[in-house]
């Protein structure tokens, strides 16, 4: 039955992260273990954001830009970002979403390889990724071509002609880990700049993109970093890129904004890829968020990840082994980033009866559960709680009723 609860107690109670998920709004018996898709409500938010409507805006009017430094948010949040991910304080800014991030990044490198049309990038990345390069390839009228290969084939392809690799640093599906520096390495010898989505990887896994060498990086604000849904999203351009010339080129990435001149000059530094005016509201959701997350050990945050980990397949071995799941996720820790992911014919049914047993996680086309587990809130015995109730699913058959086969239009 339920071995080794005993264990599972212990854990929590050792835990040196355990005082964080008091700092969240969690309802009690919910197991919340999507905090990879959004993550969950800080509790210091809604005093933030209820403080910089009623004063910031309600009372400071135009005044907060400099009053309440609205103006400097996305570099001062930036820089707080970039000590979590190896970076240097300039070298990041937070803006846009990753989308758009990617564009300024994918768009900044390539201007630098002016001799090379490839923008290089797997199959199975994440679909927006893909989708702006499609895009670039559409904008630059014929001078760069998007490509694809399998997720084996990246390396491989590193030829002459390419002049942008874009990656997923931590697979948004099966949560395997690129080996960021290596991958790095390999490209540079090719010549060839690399861009990495860093979307599954902020707040989840320990990053030195210095230490790596690398060149650009986007990420999400909403997903580990808990900044809210539709959080402004980061982007890092190392030091040596700062003078690539931005294609988003808005006016809060020119140098003098405010002088209202007649032609584009970039900002120096990180700033030159804003564009247009912040998301006030969104960043200082954001900074909750961040900084929540900077007061985290990271290398603990980490230890703890790769525990939940192994109790998550360990209970799912012992409790669900005879129905059918197929890990999806390296079983290899060092390889997985903060998330398991199983395959299951069943496994969108699954997600929609886990949701009325209050174990929220999401489901990834075609059979994908995926379960994002988040160090600052989720306790070990959740997992041993989640994987139970997975159980009590398969074993009452409880994911077969009609309803749950209709998809909705957010997974
Ligand atoms: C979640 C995610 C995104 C999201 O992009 P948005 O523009 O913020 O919606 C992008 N890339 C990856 C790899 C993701 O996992």
């Amino acid at each position: 039955m339920k071995d080794g609860l005993a264990e599972v107690a212990d854990l929590d109670a050792r835990d040196p992260l355990a005082p964080f998920r008091d700092e969240f709004r969690l309802r009690d018996g919910l197991i919340y273990v999507d905090g990879n898709s959004l993550g969950a409500l800080p509790k210091a938010t809604a005093a933030r954001l209820a403080a910089t409507v009623t004063e910031e805006w309600g009372e400071g009017l135009i005044t907060s830009w400099l009053g309440a430094n609205w103006v400097g948010a996305p570099q001062r949040i930036g820089n707080k970002i970039a000590a979590l991910l190896g970076a240097k304080a300039g070298e990041v800014i937070a803006a846009d979403s990753t989308s758009v991030n990617i564009f300024k990044a994918v768009t900044a490198a390539a201007s630098l390889r002016p001799d090379r049309s490839v923008i290089l990038s797997e199959t199975t990345n994440f679909p927006t990724d893909v989708y702006m390069m499609q895009g670039i390839e559409a904008f630059s009228g014929g001078r760069l071509k998007s490509v694809t290969v399998d997720p084996d084939a990246v390396l491989d392809r590193l030829g002459a002609d390419v002049a942008v690799l874009l990656l997923t640093q931590v697979h948004y599906k099966s949560g395997l880990i690129r080996d960021m520096a290596e991958v790095t390495r390999r490209a540079h010898e090719r010549g060839v700049l690399v861009v990495w989505d860093l979307s599954h990887s902020a707040g989840a896994i320990e990053v030195d993109l210095n230490g790596a060498n690398a060149d650009f990086a986007v990420g999400c604000g909403y997903k580990f970093l808990n900044g809210g849904p539709g959080a402004p999203a980061f982007l890092f351009a190392a030091e040596r890129h700062h003078d690539a010339m931005p294609v988003l080129s808005g006016w809060f990435g020119h140098a003098s904004p405010f002088t209202f001149e007649e032609d584009y000059r970039a900002a120096a530094g990180v700033t030159r890829f804003l564009c247009g005016t912040p998301p006030v509201l969104g960043l200082a959701a954001l900074e909750c968020g961040v900084d929540l997350m900077a007061r985290a050990d990271m290398r603990e945050l980490r230890k703890k990840s790769v525990r939940l980990g192994q109790l998550f397949i360990e209970r799912m071995t012992a409790r669900c082994g005879e129905f059918g799941f197929a890990l999806v996720s390296p079983a290899d820790p060092e390889l997985r980033g903060s998330q398991i992911s199983y395959a299951h014919p069943h496994g969108y049914e699954m997600v929609q009866a886990l949701k009325e047993r209050d174990v929220i996680g999401d489901f990834r086309a075609p059979d994908v559960l995926r379960f994002g587990l988040t160090p600052l809130y989720l306790r070990y015995a959740d997992v041993v709680e989640a994987v139970e109730r997975l159980r009590d699913i398969c074993v009452t058959r409880a994911w077969d009723k009609p309803e749950y086969r209709v998809r909705a239009a957010v997974t």
